[in-house]
């Protein structure tokens, strides 16, 4: 079996580093952006579309897949990549984000009403909680977590963790990062049990805001030798000088010899500063979700409002430093018109066109660090 993860080059300027992440379903080159792909979807394309633009791995939300179309469902069909076609490398998250940011609206929603509380029981243990959809109980533990993204079968997987709410105390937040470190135990003694072939997974980092738990958590997780690590729990409220400190605590404490993924990161003013941290991969759904609302990356201008009624006449390539499908075949006044008729098409001209952009981006990333630059 080939070496899940290597290293070609380190920068000498900063922590930057090339990579390469080695899956049963392909090769990542790092540092990398990961597409969303929530439902086992990224929105608006086809799985061939994704492969022309260059994306090379989607992240996939194991909570929305849970609910539907349900774990045996997609092992039944012999897993997520088939399932969906999606043959890229593929990675899941635990579930924890959102069945936790569901607990905090849960709380708010039963003191407005006297509905039916959607969340049943909250504990050390886990989560349980009842689907709005079909009334069916679902439960999310550690091994739960586990079974689940076996069941689903993306390449990289996640341990379930708990997400702190954004601001939270000291104390709050030691509790959450103290079940986050029990449950990675647990997380991983189920998959020493059940060993699951060709998943890997990734620690997570948790400590909110706070420099003590940030560093006494990274020092925990990378203590574990789980084959990544990830850093989670940022991007969830705070400012952007908070979310880089955040990074900046653990630098020195993460792994030289194993992947680094950042949860929920990757706004395009953040990217090249986290890349010097030594961050390989990054999630976002931004690129894709402003796509769909008519926010159009300009490359090294910022972005654009498609909509707006000054595009309406405008003949010019979408981008014209693209060089991606959309911008070498749609001017902004066909875009425009699209998005103006909300024709379905406009969807999926805007995403390919965001999604390239930030392929480019990492691409000529990885090429300064090849030549020294970064
Ligand atoms: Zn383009």
């Amino acid at each position: 079996m080939s070496k899940f993860f290597s290293v070609s080059h380190n920068s000498k300027k900063s922590k930057a580093r090339l990579g390469k992440i080695t899956t049963a379903h392909g090769v990542i080159n790092t540092p990398s952006f990961v597409a969303v792909g929530t439902k086992g979807t990224v929105k608006a394309l086809t799985p061939s579309i994704l492969k022309d633009i260059g994306t090379q791995v989607a992240f996939v939300n194991t909570y929305h897949l849970v609910t539907h179309p349900g774990a045996e469902i997609i092992r039944q069909a012999g897993g997520v990549h088939k399932y969906s076609k999606l043959d890229i490398p593929l990675m899941s998250d635990s579930g924890g984000f959102q069945v936790f940011s569901l607990a905090q609206n849960t709380r708010k929603a039963r003191v407005r009403a006297d509905e039916e509380p959607l969340v049943v029981k909250i504990s050390e243990d886990g989560v349980k909680f009842r689907s709005t959809y079909d009334g069916r109980l679902i439960e999310f533990t550690p091994e739960k977590s586990m079974e689940y993204q076996a069941e689903i079968g993306a390449d990289i997987n996640m341990a379930f963790d708990e997400c702190t709410y954004y601001p939270a105390t000291h104390e709050y937040a030691q509790k959450a990062m103290a079940r986050t470190h029990s449950w990675l135990e647990r997380c991983i003694e189920y998959r020493n049990e059940k060993p699951s072939k060709n998943q890997y997974l990734y620690g997570v980092i948790q400590g909110a805001t706070f420099k003590d738990l940030r560093r006494q958590s990274a020092e925990f997780v990378v203590s574990k030798n789980t084959p990544g690590v990830a850093i989670g729990g940022v991007s969830v409220g705070e400012t952007k000088k908070e979310m880089r400190e955040q990074v900046e605590w653990v630098l020195d404490y993460l792994p030289k010899d194993r992947p680094v993924h950042l949860l929920g990161v990757g706004q395009l003013d953040d990217i090249i500063d986290l890349v010097k941290y030594g961050i390989d991969t990054f999630d976002c759904v931004e690129p894709t979700r402003l796509a769909r609302m008519g926010t159009i990356y300009q490359w090294g201008k910022g972005e654009i409002d498609i909509t707006k009624t000054v595009f309406k006449n405008n003949l010019e390539a979408v981008d014209i430093n693209c060089k991606c499908y959309t911008c070498l075949s749609f001017t902004k006044s066909y875009l425009h018109h699209l998005f103006k008729q909300r024709e379905i098409l406009g969807y999926t001209l805007s995403t390919i066109h965001n999604l390239a952009i930030m392929e480019t981006l990492f691409a000529q990333i990885r090429e300064e660090i090849a030549q020294g630059s970064v």
